[in-house]
């Protein structure tokens, strides 16, 4: 009988899973359920904020998965999971049986931490954490500020979705500020101590916009003692618990995060909000055909990061097929890397290389992976080709 794989979720875990699953065993039938029949990517999101692409150039959809691999692709969303019987119920009224289930459906935004903030004041103070309509929202509310104004970014505390790619928006905001509005201010405002490729956005901020200096165009605060608790939705202000309060023209409030609803609807979510796995297979912690990857899933130390959806996809989709001709599991190892722009001709990167411990938990693979060395002009310019043409392969390697 052939088995039957479903993914849900046509991001670049889901999108990934399935068509490595049938470039492994073409006689597994692999549906794929994504929820609209266009995904724009948010990789490269942060570039369209300076104006050096558009949403449009970002925007894949599944055709070749569909021609090329032979995966049937449901443009649907999956309502509820009824795990006992191994069947999906989705908001078309289809249903949809399977022997193994991949859940990869990303984020979910949380609305508890910040008072008077939720989904329809983050379409006033747009997160853009998903790429769409509050990516150009952005932009234009970055175009209209008047020259002097002041942009506040609230970035939450880990675990979230890209942890360098606040400060990947701060920089190509500084990068079109410096040229269009140079009294502007971009004021971080970090409920961390520190972030991701710290020591090389700080010295590339020094370079091209001031930091440091009275006249920088960027400052970072962490705020990791004192966090924003509030927002004066008509005010356009933030507050701290100890009363602090910053007003700005234009509010990016990144919001805390969680595993996407259906996840946590389904029982498969911790009390964290994410879903525990067993990283061997990716299996679900409470259920052992479902496999999740992706930003839903709990990788860490692995980042949550496209590059490490899909790699996580690949390791799960070799996973799967091994279960259901019940060959041994191999071990897996997982990669990630993410570059970021910090103006167009300099990009800085970070790569990590992963694979399981004697516990049989995802560490870090000592000396393997960095960040870019200190840079010269020259590397910093290499990186930021490296970074434009990392993010074309990765979008062929996954909807190609
Ligand atoms: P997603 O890509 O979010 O895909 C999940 C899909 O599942 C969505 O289409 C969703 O609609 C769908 N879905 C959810 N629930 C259901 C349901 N019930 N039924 C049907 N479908 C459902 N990563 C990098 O590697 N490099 C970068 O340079 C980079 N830059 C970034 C910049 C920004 C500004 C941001 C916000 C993120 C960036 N990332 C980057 C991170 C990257 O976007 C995510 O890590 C990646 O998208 C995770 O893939 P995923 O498959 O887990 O989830």
């Amino acid at each position: 009988l052939t088995a039957h794989v479903v993914v849900v979720g046509g991001g670049f875990g889901g999108a990934t899973s399935a068509k490595t699953l049938r470039l492994l065993d073409s006689t597994i039938k692999v549906t794929l359920i994504v929820s609209s029949d266009r995904y724009i990517t948010c990789p490269g999101s942060n570039w369209v904020v300076a104006g050096l692409t558009q949403l449009d150039r970002l925007t894949v959809d599944y055709r070749r998965l569909q021609a090329n691999y032979g995966i049937d692709v449901l443009v649907d969303r999956v309502d509820r999971i009824e795990r006992e019987r191994r069947r999906l119920r989705l908001a078309s009224g289809r249903q949809v049986a399977y022997d193994r289930l991949i859940l990869s459906p990303g984020i979910a935004f949380r609305w508890d931490e910040i008072a008077g903030h939720d989904a329809s004041t983050a379409e006033i103070f747009p997160h853009a954490w998903q790429a769409g309509p509050q990516t150009a929202l952005l932009s234009r509310q970055l175009q209209a500020m008047p020259d002097g104004g002041v942009v506040l970014i609230t970035v939450p505390a880990d675990p979230y979705r890209c942890p360098p790619g606040p400060y990947e928006r701060a920089s190509m905001m500084a990068w079109w500020l410096k040229q269009h509005k140079p009294r502007a201010k971009i004021i971080i405002l970090d409920a961390k101590r520190s972030f991701s490729k710290q020591a090389l956005f700080e010295a590339g901020w020094a370079r091209h916009y001031g930091y440091g200096t009275a006249n920088s165009l960027i400052e970072w605060h962490s705020l990791a003692d004192n966090p924003i608790v509030e927002l004066d939705s008509r005010g356009n202000t933030l507050r701290s618990e100890f009363g602090d309060r910053f007003q700005g023209e234009v509010l990016n409030i990144i919001p805390a995060q969680a595993a996407a609803d259906i996840a946590r609807q389904s029982g498969l979510t911790d009390s964290g909000g994410w879903c525990p796995i067993n990283p061997l297979a990716s299996q679900s912690r409470y259920d052992e055909f479902i496999h999740v990857i992706g930003d839903a899933a709990q990788y860490a130390p692995i980042p949550k990061s496209a590059f490490a959806a899909n790699s996580e996809a690949k390791a799960c989709a070799i996973a799967v097929v091994n279960l259901l001709h019940q060959i041994p599991l191999t071990e897996p190892n997982w990669m990630n890397t993410c570059y970021s722009l910090i103006t167009p001709e300099h990009g800085i990167s970070i790569v990590g290389v992963y694979k399981l411990d004697a516990e049989q938990a995802v560490a870090a693979v000592k000396g393997a992976g960095g960040v870019s060395s200190p840079l010269s002009a020259d590397f910093a310019e290499r990186e930021a080709s490296y970074a434009i043409s990392v993010y074309r392969s990765l979008v062929v390697d996954t909807f190609g």
